[in-house]
């Protein structure tokens, strides 16, 4: 049987073969350190548990608006005004079943075969499969250690071509922690102005960044960067709700109509009762969530210290996000072989860089209890020494 070529272009992902590897040595009884986790550790806040409880109790069981239901998307709305300075209607808000669901929508309605897609490199895994499902074709910049791993306006001037359609950013970062800043993003949206490339912005990571680093939303830089711009984000890594599948754009009404009729067509609305607790999140005390930021600053400092004193290995301090990239390149391995090593001998999980298109680095999430990175930075010093 053949299948179709859109299936068949998709990289088989890394990050779940060495899970399943990791999660096969826990079921033989090894004690494994695992910093692979893309997800917070912490429980989802209870007052926002309750209110999805409430809602099934209720009967809130039945299809939503495609979009959502229009509470949550003006509390979206809200907090878009009152976070980002960024005056959308609930009418350009998209709720989906994830940020990734959101990504991949935004994708699908504005890239074709024929267009481009700019994507910094390391980048989050799912960029470049979505931009091939759409047909269109991703382009790498690959960003450097010295610049904190951010892409300037030079190299995306440099990687642009007259078929550019789109440029993804992703500010906090995943798997790099880095954060753009005011300027930083100015300079890339003027070039976008210029040539009327659109942005796709995924600021998943808002709510956690560090040292004073700011989040800036790209679509609140100018009148243009907004006309632009889709801005992505969620409720995963905030309130700790990556099982609920529940996250959100914002966009310029046409495109944002657009992506209602896709989502209408393809997955309907997402689930009713955890759209109620993303409401209680929105609305609720948000004191869980600075909670959660602290504890994992705490992880940041402890992990990048440590680390920094590992000879061969360097590390930009990450800004934001939960990952700390950390390059293995003056050791000597591959990444895969790298993260593959580390992984049998020492019992410690980490992703390979090459994962995220860059094969110098590998990738270690706090997302994981103090005790586990201490014990897992442990193995890995004495790993790296072997080397
Ligand atoms: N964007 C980035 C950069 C991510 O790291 C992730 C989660 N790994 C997502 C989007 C998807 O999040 P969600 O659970 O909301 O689909």
């Amino acid at each position: 049987m053949e299948l179709a070529q859109r299936a068949t272009v998709l990289t088989p992902s890394l990050t779940l073969s060495i899970d399943s590897k990791a999660k096969a040595l826990k079921a033989e009884g090894i004690d494994v350190c695992g910093f692979g986790a893309g997800e917070p550790d912490f429980d989802t806040p209870e007052h926002i548990k309750n209110a999805a409880q409430a809602a099934i109790e209720a009967g809130f069981t039945k299809y939503t608006p495609s979009s959502g239901i229009p509470e949550l998307r003006q509390a979206i709305s809200d907090k878009f005004l009152a976070d980002n300075k960024l005056t959308y209607k609930p009418s350009q808000i998209v709720v989906s079943n994830g940020a990734k669901h959101s990504c991949y929508n935004a994708i699908l309605a504005t890239c074709q075969p024929g267009d481009e897609v700019i994507i910094p490199a390391p980048y989050w895994l799912s960029y470049p499969e979505m931009v091939r499902l759409a047909g269109a074709e991703p382009v790498f910049v690959e960003t450097r250690e010295q610049n904190g791993y951010k892409m300037t306006a030079d190299e995306f001037q440099d990687a642009m071509t007259p078929r550019t359609k789109m440029v993804i950013l992703n500010s906090p970062g995943n798997p790099t922690g880095s954060v753009y800043s005011r300027e930083e993003l100015q300079a890339i949206v003027d070039v976008c102005t210029e040539e009327e490339i659109l942005i796709l912005s995924d600021e998943i990571y808002e709510k956690l960044t560090y040292d004073g680093a700011e989040h800036i939303s790209v679509a609140s830089l100018s009148q243009a960067a907004y006309d632009l711009t889709i801005t992505v984000n969620g409720f995963s890594k905030a309130y700790a709700m990556t099982g609920w599948r529940l996250g959100y754009l914002a966009a310029p009404e046409a495109i944002a109509k657009c992506i209602d009729a896709i989502q209408s067509h393809s997955t309907s609305n997402p689930c009713s009762f955890a759209q109620k607790g993303a409401l209680a999140a929105l609305k609720g005390d948000q004191q869980a969530v600075a909670d959660m930021r602290e504890e994992f600053d705490m992880r940041r400092q402890y992990m990048v210290n440590r680390l920094k004193g590992i000879a061969r290995v360097t590390v930009v301090e990450p800004k934001g996000a939960f990952y700390v990239l950390a390059n293995i390149s003056g050791l000597g391995l591959s990444s895969s072989n790298f993260a593959d090593r580390l992984l049998s001998k020492h019992h410690v999980a980490v992703v390979p860089g090459i994962a995220f298109g860059d094969d110098r680095t590998i990738r270690f999430s706090y997302a994981t209890s103090l005790d586990v990175i201490k014990k897992g930075l442990d193995r890995f010093e004495e790993f790296c020494k072997t080397l």
